[in-house]
């Protein structure tokens, strides 16, 4: 394995979904639903399938019903008009999104500032791109996890490339607010930087969070490479397809590194989830109720077990400080959990390249049945 990709290791979900299965624990580390999406929507991709619709390479920026989709999706709920051949790129989720857009736009050591914890595909792919990440750590306060707008404005160098901002926010559940918002755009325009923003939670905001995309701010639309997925928005992580909008000269270089990433993907799918897109508002609507309702029972049971619980307002994780239960070290804390409570959760530390300022919060995935969540809750009764 090569030096840029050496700390890295084995991603943490994949650890850790090996663990649920291994001591059959109940799993609510990695973030993907128990319950599939849409059944017209799933009838839709047998029927691509069945009809020969993208059984073969499909067109590289993606197939136009699947494009003209998107776009209709971004001008309908966010007024942002795209054009649907030269603004849309298809990919094959929004990882291989992330990854094309960093190695499109990122030069070997330009800055790249992400707000720590981070996903993890972000460090790998900045450095994968030959970049120097530049975390600006999101601290705890009053309930949620905040951004320090004068700590980004101070990490803001002659290097600084890019800003990759992820609203809402995995793990934290942050939704950055409209001033939050606003201060990065001022920011952006003033030091002339670029913006990958990861939207894959867009639909997955609760109580009086809204999200607003960067692409809506002043001066930002020209700067900005949008981010979203059919895995979180309907629950088929499965399947693969992600997008990008942007300016067609951002687009055009996020696509000259994903032809050589994977070309193309998800033929028969890209079909269903340019259906999946045009559902009624009635579908994105029962999805964040059901979602809402889940959270609560994943959060009362665990302020009950005796976690501190940050309440998110967007994603489906709830990211906890165990120090109320007397631990310190949310790694040691996962790692033993599934013997004492068979329950598999992510230690956030995973997430900062300042561990220290990670360690004692853990991360829960609320996406499951509420069955599920009550017996997981149950059984995490037994930790204090
Ligand atoms: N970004 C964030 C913040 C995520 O949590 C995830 C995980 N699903 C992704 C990107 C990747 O999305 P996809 O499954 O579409 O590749
Ligand atoms: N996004 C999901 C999470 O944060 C999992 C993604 C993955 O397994 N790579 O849990």
């Amino acid at each position: 394995l090569n030096r840029r990709l050496a700390e890295f290791g084995t991603t943490i979900f994949a650890e850790m979904s090996a663990l649920a299965l291994k001591t059959g624990s109940i799993n609510l580390g990695q973030g993907f639903p128990d319950t599939d999406g849409p059944e017209e929507i799933r009838e839709a991709a047998v029927r691509a399938l069945r009809d020969g619709r993208g059984n073969q390479y499909p067109p590289g920026p993606g197939v136009p019903e699947l494009r003209t989709a998107i776009a209709a999706h971004q001008e309908r709920r966010y007024g942002l008009s795209y054009d649907p051949d030269a603004e849309v790129l298809v990919t094959a989720g929004a990882t291989e999104a992330i990854a094309a857009a960093l190695l499109a736009l990122v030069e070997p050591g330009d800055e790249v500032i992400a707000f720590e914890p981070y996903y993890d595909s972000y460090a790998a792919c900045i450095a994968m791109a030959g970049g120097t990440r530049v975390p600006v750590t999101l601290r705890p306060s009053e309930g949620s996890f905040r951004l320090d707008l004068d700590e980004l404005r101070a990490a803001v160098t002659d290097r600084t490339r890019l800003l990759l901002i992820n609203t809402p926010h995995n793990p934290t559940g942050t939704v950055l607010t409209r001033e939050e918002l606003t201060a990065i755009a001022e920011l952006a325009v003033e030091r002339d930087l670029l913006v990958i923003t990861d939207e894959v939670y867009e639909h997955l905001v609760f109580d009086t969070a809204e999200h607003i995309p960067l692409a809506t701010f002043p001066g930002m639309r020209g700067r900005t490479v949008s981010i979203g997925s059919a895995g979180k928005t309907f629950s088929f992580t499965g399947w693969k397809v992600g997008w990008v909008t942007g300016t067609p000269d951002l687009v055009t270089a996020v696509r000259s590194a994903k032809q050589f990433l994977t070309y193309v993907a998800s033929g028969p799918f890209q079909y269903a989830v340019a259906e999946a897109l045009s559902l009624p508002d009635s579908y994105f609507d029962a999805f964040r109720a059901d979602m809402l309702a889940k959270r609560d029972v994943l959060a009362a049971g665990l302020t009950e077990a005796g976690f501190e619980v940050f309440r998110p307002a967007g994603t489906y994780f709830i990211t906890t400080d165990i120090r109320p239960l007397g631990e310190t070290d949310g790694f040691a804390f996962c790692r033993a959990l599934p013997e004492r409570a068979g329950v598999v959760a992510i230690p956030n530390a995973v997430f900062y390249d300042h561990r220290e300022a990670g360690a004692p919060f853990v991360r829960f995935a609320f996406c499951k049945r509420v069955g599920v969540l009550e017996e997981a809750a149950g059984r995490l009764k037994s930790l204090a």
